[in-house]
């Protein structure tokens, strides 16, 4: 056998492993510190073997990896790295193509072509929107926003992308109270500033007051930008679109909206009347590394105005080839010129799952949160904040204690949780209190999981109750 075909088979043998092996903790036994200690050593002055390269990443990797990729991990947001978005990343690595343009790989760009079509389709987004592929949904809102950027300046006869923001007209930019930290970082990189934003006050679940929103959309004028949001980090809710975006419409705004995870309420009947009106905005950021379980990075930033899309993003060089009438090159729809062909896992993704599965596939992690939801909620002391309509649970301990000791009883049911390891599941501050954070992102996560998850809960909440009960 050729030297490639048993490193391949080795590095294909060692990715099984994991993935088979049923983690029994969802936590991973190395920190950070550890995991230093495995890998830090004086740049070698000799090389190594290929295979034994490999090995040794394997070996001292692994006890540092989170299990991710398993069914009963629910921290933060991330999807699942599902096997055939793996594997064709697998041969997206093997393949080595440079996905900037469409002479360079044309078949990375063909597959992008087709699997942006598709992503509207399912998503039920405008046709003629473009698509840029990106590393995740921090720069599709930054793709998103530069477009909106460029547009809101030249309709008052300002090119940003030319002369950029020295002496532009002002823009006024609007954003709900409880929007994702990674848009005020986009608004940063773009020159509008975090902090230079009017920020609308939202509802308990952290959805835009559209009160709140009419009062302040009286007292402004010129280019303006309004950020909206489906899907809130913590609680999953999504602003009223249907209510909101005319209003602002009639302002002549450009209405975005960062739906990381929420804008896959689209692709299933069940949930997408929370999505309701979303497809009036003008862009849309989502990852595909979320809901689509490709694996990681992977984003679309998504823009209804082509024009603008392109105007914000084009990189033209004489020695980059054109595209022609009905080519793509994907580096007009994103900050970068060479990249990773994300467009291949994406599109196995689509073609494995379909309509159907990516529906059901949604419609699954509702429902175990829902799950998770009900059980908890039935034990004295277990409190569920949020209303759980998608596939996010803010559970709170120590109802009907002083706010200050269900803080520290919450803080340490936590601690007990990822001591178990039977899940993984981290804290998080809504409404300046501490409570455990669910997302529930991942294709596994079955119903016989949720109740495993919520059995985990149940038995770490109880056994700190115990400990901390006045006698
Ligand atoms: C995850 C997330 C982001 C950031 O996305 P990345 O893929 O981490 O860059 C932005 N907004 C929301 C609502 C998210 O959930």
């Amino acid at each position: 056998m050729s030297a490639i075909a048993s490193l391949f088979q080795e590095t294909a043998r060692l990715a099984a492993g994991f993935r088979q092996a049923a983690p029994p903790r969802h936590v991973p036994t190395h920190d950070y510190a550890t995991s230093l200690g495995c890998f830090d050593e004086p740049l070698p002055a000799a090389g190594s073997d290929m295979l034994d390269v490999i090995r040794q990443l394997a070996k001292d990797a692994e006890p540092g990896l989170h299990a991710t990729t398993g069914p009963r991990f629910f921290g933060w947001v991330i999807g699942g790295s599902h096997p055939v978005g793996v594997a064709a990343d697998f041969l997206t690595s093997a393949w080595g193509q440079n996905a900037g343009n469409h002479v360079a790989a044309p078949a990375a760009a063909a597959v992008e072509t087709v699997a942006a079509r598709w992503l509207l389709d399912l998503l039920k987004l405008p046709t003629e929107s473009s698509v840029g592929f990106v590393t995740g949904a921090t720069v599709a809102n930054f793709t998103c926003l530069a477009a909106a950027r460029g547009e809101v300046l030249r309709q008052v006869g300002w090119d940003a992308d030319a002369n950029g923001l020295f002496g532009a007209p002002e823009i006024t930019v609007l954003i709900g109270d409880d929007a994702h930290t990674t848009v005020f970082s986009a608004l940063q990189f773009l020159g509008l500033g975090h902090d230079r934003v009017q920020r609308l006050r939202t509802d308990p679940m952290g959805r835009i007051d559209p009160v709140a929103l009419a009062d302040t959309l009286d007292t402004v004028s010129g280019p303006l930008i309004a950020i909206l949001q489906a899907g809130q980090i913590n609680t999953g809710a999504f602003d009223d679109f249907a209510a909101i975006i005319p209003l602002l419409k009639a302002k002549r705004a450009w209405v975005h909206v960062d739906s990381a995870f929420g804008l896959w309420a689209q692709a299933s009947a069940k949930t997408s009347h929370l999505s309701r009106g979303i497809e009036a905005a003008d862009s849309w950021a989502t990852d595909g590394h979320k809901w689509l379980q490709t694996p990681y990075d992977c984003g679309y930033a998504i823009v209804r105005n082509e024009l603008a899309h392109r105007r914000a993003m084009t990189i033209a060089a004489s020695y980059l080839p054109l595209a022609g009438e009905g080519e793509r090159d994907p580096s007009h729809y994103v900050p970068e010129l060479s990249r990773r062909a994300r467009g291949f896992a994406t599109w196995a993704m689509l073609k494995h799952l379909g309509r159907e599965g990516i529906a059901a596939l949604i419609d699954q992690c509702c429902a175990s949160a829902r799950e998770v939801a009900h059980l908890l909620a039935r034990e004295p002391g277990i409190a569920i904040l949020n209303e759980v309509t998608l596939n996010q649970l803010v559970i709170r301990f120590g109802t009907g204690l002083p706010a200050e000791d269900g803080d520290a009883l919450t803080r340490k049911t936590i601690e007990r949780i990822q001591a178990d390891g039977t899940i993984f599941a981290g804290g998080a501050k809504w409404r300046g209190r501490d409570v455990l954070r669910l997302s529930v992102t991942n294709f596994q996560t079955t119903s016989d999981e949720a109740q495993l998850a919520a059995e985990s809960i149940i038995t770490a909440f109880r056994s700190i109750s115990a400990l901390t009960r006045p006698r």
